[in-house]
């Protein structure tokens, strides 16, 4: 791990478990697994299972309420989500359990029917129409691989049990969550969920430690991306935890304005300069590389910056 990252994480315990889980061996053989027995207390009422680097896992968010409980993003399939089921029983007890998500992509929706049928699912409009529409996505997936089409054949998009516009406020009792659609950003729906009393951001793709933005190069522009982590600025968050990738704190909302800034000022440039799409694709990959060198990145977020600048 490079110095700068380390500089980015929470000081104390968070930075602990953060280490050893940047260190561990991950592997992407066994498939996108979810591992309950990760889980770990990141403050007092909220706790993850991290994605352990996995690709098509995401971090999952478990805040526990002294009435109800949320989890934050599911896991890919109903299998997953069964898994995310029995490593929040003992945390739930009989408590009302809700679920909600970061936005509609398959590792994120698909696992909630896992969770059994009690569960209340809150989505927003545009979540919900994304996942009425989002047949393409979740084929391109199973396609990836066996152990994808595994998962994902019998998970249907979960329907909403509460659906919301722009905001939503869940009350779990001495713990107050807010549920703020921002998107279109890496998708048309995407949701970051602050849990007031905490200082706990879930910030979906927004925001991640250590993984280059994604974002949705047909509906989004980095103009509006930059306004959503102004937003985010001023709810003072103290732990970040994205939809993928290490934990954060504050210092992790500068340091992606800067990496906004970065990318959109860069390719204006090469835009202004004449470069061709690829050429563009090339240099911002190389650039990024050098200012940003463990941070995981590949080269379809790269074509669809450049796609989005160039559009
Ligand atoms: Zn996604």
């Amino acid at each position: 791990m490079a110095k700068y990252l380390i500089d980015l994480v929470m000081p104390v315990g968070i930075l602990l478990a953060l280490s050893s889980a940047t260190k561990a061996q991950s592997s992407d053989s066994e498939g996108p697994i979810v591992r309950p027995e990760l889980i770990r207390k990141v403050t007092e009422s909220v706790y993850i299972i991290p994605d352990n680097f996995v690709r098509l896992v995401p971090n999952i968010g478990i805040v526990v309420g002294s009435t109800a409980i949320l989890v934050v993003d599911t896991g890919l399939g109903i299998e997953n989500g069964a898994r995310v089921y029995e490593a929040v029983k003992e945390l739930r007890q009989d408590k009302k359990m809700y679920t909600t998500i970061t936005h509609y992509h398959p590792e994120h929706s698909l696992g909630v029917e896992g969770l059994g049928n009690d569960v209340v699912f809150i989505a927003s409009e545009k979540q919900h129409q994304e996942m009425k529409a989002g047949d393409r996505i979740k084929n391109q997936f199973s396609r990836q691989s066996a152990a994808n089409h595994e998962l994902i054949n019998n998970a249907p998009y979960p329907i909403p049990d509460i659906l919301y516009d722009h905001n939503y406020k869940l009350d779990l009792g001495d713990l107050t969550v807010q549920l703020t659609s921002v998107g279109p950003l890496h998708t048309e729906g995407d949701s970051i969920i602050f849990i007031n009393e905490e200082h706990v951001l879930f910030s979906g793709d927004i925001i991640m430690g250590g993984v280059i933005p994604s974002i949705d190069e047909q509906h989004a522009t980095f103009g509006p991306w930059k306004t959503a982590i102004e937003r985010i600025a001023k709810m003072s968050p103290q732990v970040i935890i994205g939809s993928h990738g290490d934990i954060g704190d504050q210092k992790l909302v500068d340091t992606w304005d800067r990496l906004i800034s970065e990318i959109s000022g860069a390719l204006l440039e090469y835009h202004a300069s004449g470069f061709s799409k690829s050429q563009a694709t090339k240099e911002l990959t190389s650039v990024l590389s050098q200012k940003f060198p463990t941070w995981r990145n590949d080269r379809r977020r790269m074509s669809a910056a450049v796609d989005t600048v160039y559009r």
